[in-house]
């Protein structure tokens, strides 16, 4: 059984699964259909968080029966609520990260946001980097000259984003996996709901 590194769900097979990333079939296609960057999740966990200490030191502040120690700390989150958010925020989303049982989308795209698949915020200039002959190249390298789709290792190997760059992917190794020219042809058949990204597909501009 693998691991889904997006959903932490476990699997038989895994859609890809290469030593930077493994990803489940859904998970592919929804960080596709999402076509979102990481920033306003990171921001909706942020309120939610805000959401949750406020009600929780409300209760404490008003709860005749609660020990004054607690009445206390709950007045000074209340009067320090942006402080005390910020102080507890990243470990609090580094502890859902980890929870299995979290699979909300909003933790989906940050764990694709942590593993270097998605941007944290729109890029400034789309297309591809100029070194991108010696990124594909690498990718190549560390998947052993094979795909890693069927395993072939046929001499016209792609280099596919798991997360398409029109879908906020990122040039980073852990969105990056080798396919053969069957397995990426099968891939950009998938349906995602594109709309409009069905006119700017992902096919690298060198093979
Ligand atoms: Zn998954
Ligand atoms: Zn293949």
């Amino acid at each position: 059984m693998v691991t889904c590194k997006i959903c932490l769900n476990k699997f038989q097979t895994l859609r890809f699964k290469s030593k930077r990333v493994c990803i489940c079939g859904r998970c592919t296609n929804a960080l596709n259909k999402y076509k979102e960057v990481a920033e306003g999740s990171y921001n909706a966990a942020r309120e939610l968080l805000l959401i949750g200490m406020l009600r929780r030191a409300t209760i404490d502040a008003n709860l005749p029966t609660a020990p004054l120690w607690k009445q206390q700390k709950a007045e000074y989150i209340l009067g320090n609520i942006d402080i005390e958010v910020d102080r507890v925020l990243s470990s609090w989303i580094n502890k859902l990260v980890a929870d299995e049982s979290n699979k909300t989308k909003i933790f989906k795209i940050i764990r694709a946001n942590r593993r270097g698949l998605l941007h944290m915020d729109r890029p400034h200039r789309w297309g591809y980097p100029k070194n991108w002959k010696d990124v594909a190249h690498n990718i190549r390298m560390l998947d052993n000259f094979t795909c890693v789709s069927c395993s072939e290792s046929s001499d016209e190997l792609h280099v596919h984003h798991i997360v398409y760059v029109s879908n906020f992917g990122t040039h980073q190794a852990t969105n990056l996996v080798t396919l053969c020219r069957i397995c990426h042809k099968k891939e950009h058949k998938r349906i995602f709901d594109f709309g409009e990204n069905m006119l700017s597909p992902d096919i690298p501009p060198e093979i």
